[in-house]
């Protein structure tokens, strides 16, 4: 059982959606694709870019895979019940495929990077296995199995960010996107299989960042939440990465950076401090003060911090932007210096606390969610009781909450018995679940009375005589719908109620 307190960087609702994307005028061959995707806002994000390529080469898109000629399933293995998803769905693609033979399956993600060309002997019915690097080689590797083979291309790189290549979201609700900042992780976490998966880390050019960002603020996005499994190590240095400041424009070579630059939209300020910037080497502190330039109306999340990297650099830039979001996913995995230690996290329980004090000290009101990993090898009650005494210091208002599971090659798996019972894990899950939903509960009771700026997102699931959108510390909020504020607007909601995962209130006369 993995409980979650949803935000939006792994939306539960959001697993198995399939794209669909406006056909391309004069880009026609004749096949559809359907592309459903599982895990993390980075896969999500990855499957807009696979969109993007094969769009390109005239593939339209569809949400019923019995009507598909290509269907892909982009995958997760950060747990084993994660991968057992993606298996029963392939099985039910099974029925689809002895109708209509001649359907490509592809598996692509980090479930195709951790089996590679095994996937193919364990599920006969795949046709492709294509790692998160590769995705440019789908429409030869498509060709591939048109000619009666099977294919696969796993590469890893080094080099990859895709940064050329602008996503289709046309089935987002045009309000928040997201847009990956950097690949991959070098971190190294013992229970984690993510470097194996996703590669070493690379951090995408800065320009064609601002760039993605302007294009879909200048579309009427309101929020972009900038990803990476580390944000705080993103580091762009030109002369490092081979590509001297002059040279970068041609060497971006971007459609969509030309297409901002030379469309006569005044980027002002923000370009020519952009340049200027990437000449002395772009931190991530850099980066989000020039994606926050944009325009004071683009709000600017981002995810996820890690408590060893999280700079005070950071933290005033945050406070010196009323958009960018006071608001730090900081995963703390474990309150126990020893785990923490086993883990590989390279941070001890007093350093999280002093990165916690100094996130109160620079921006006081910031939220600050977690994950937590319970029954990791020989974690013992004691170290169990430590998790729990930091979730009380902290009060975090969200939490991802998961029972440890041993995922095959990590550096855990290799060293350590996976020797907590599951029936301890479990209870211990339970324990952790039930202090996080006190914890929001209360942290929600706080904002009762208060006003806050809330970006209007769309109605809300229960109703849709009532909108819903969420406050700058990224708490859903629902109010009554009414005239003169819609969708992609901010209001100041006065905030009269709560329950324990939404707040519930009315439109302030002083909107702004
Ligand atoms: N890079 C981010 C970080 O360092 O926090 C998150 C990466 S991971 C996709 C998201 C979360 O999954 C982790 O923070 C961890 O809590 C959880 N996770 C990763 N591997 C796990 C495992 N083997 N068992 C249980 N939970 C795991
Ligand atoms: Fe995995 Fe650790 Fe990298 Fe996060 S920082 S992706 S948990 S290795």
């Amino acid at each position: 059982m993995d409980l979650l307190i949803p935000d939006k960087t792994h939306d539960e609702s959001r697993q198995g959606e399939a794209l669909l994307l406006e056909p391309v005028a004069g880009k026609n061959n004749g096949r559809k694709l359907y592309i459903e995707s599982y895990g993390c806002a980075m896969n999500f994000s990855d499957s807009e870019i696979v969109a993007s390529i094969l769009q390109d080469k005239g593939f339209e898109t569809t949400t019923d895979f019995n009507n598909a000629d290509v269907v892909l399933i982009n995958t997760c293995s950060i747990r084993e019940n994660a991968e057992q998803r993606v298996r029963n769905r392939l099985k039910e693609f099974t029925v689809a495929k002895v109708k209509n033979p001649g359907m490509v399956v592809g598996v692509l993600g980090c479930m195709a990077e951790r089996l590679k060309s095994k996937f193919l002997e364990e599920e006969k019915l795949v046709d492709v296995v294509v790692g998160p690097d590769a995705y440019r080689d789908l429409p030869g590797l498509i060709e591939r199995v048109d000619d009666g083979q099977k294919a696969v291309n796993v590469l890893l790189s080094r080099e990859e960010t895709y940064a050329d290549i602008s996503p289709v979201r046309l089935n987002s609700n045009g309000i928040n996107a997201f847009v990956s900042i950097m690949r991959g992780c070098d971190n190294m976490c013992s229970f984690c299989v993510v470097p194996f998966t996703r590669g070493r880390e690379r951090s995408r050019e800065p320009l064609s960042i601002v760039a993605e960002c302007t294009d879909l603020f200048n579309r009427g996005y309101r929020e972009v939440t900038l990803l990476g499994q580390n944000v705080d190590s993103y580091k762009w240095n030109p002369e490092k990465q081979g590509a001297k400041v002059e040279e970068q424009k041609p060497i971006m070579g971007m459609d969509l950076l030309e297409k901002v630059l030379s469309s006569g939209e005044d980027l002002g300020e923000t370009q020519d401090q952009a340049l200027e910037e990437v000449k002395e080497g772009v931190t991530f502190a850099n980066l989000l003060e020039m994606v926050a330039q944009i325009s004071p109306e683009l709000r600017i999340r981002f995810s996820t911090s890690h408590p060893k990297d999280i700079t005070d650099d950071v933290l005033y830039t945050m406070k010196a932007y009323d958009n960018i979001c006071k608001y730090i996913h900081l995963p703390v995995q474990s309150g126990n210096t020893r785990v923490l230690k086993l883990m590989n996290r390279t941070y001890s329980r007093d350093w999280y606390i002093d990165r916690i004090n100094a996130i109160r000290r620079i921006i006081p009101e910031c939220a600050i969610s977690t994950d937590v990993i319970t029954g990791f090898c020989s974690e013992t009650e004691e170290e169990h009781q430590d998790t729990l005494s930091m979730m009380d210091y902290v009060q975090y208002y969200f939490a991802y909450m998961f029972m440890y599971s041993e995922r095959p090659g990590t550096l855990a798996a290799k060293r350590y018995a996976d020797d907590i019972p599951e029936a301890v894990k479990h209870q211990r899950l339970k324990e952790v679940v039930n202090k996080q939903q006190e914890h929001s509960h209360t942290r929600l009771k706080q904002l009762v009375g208060t006003t806050q700026k809330v970006l209007i997102e769309g109605f809300s699931k229960k109703s849709d005589k009532d909108y819903s959108g969420r406050s700058d510390q990224n708490t859903v909020v629902v109010f009554p719908v009414g005239e003169g504020y819609k969708p992609g607007q901010y209001v100041n909601v006065y905030i009269e109620r709560c329950t324990t995962a939404t707040m519930i209130g009315t439109v302030s006369p002083h909107t702004p």
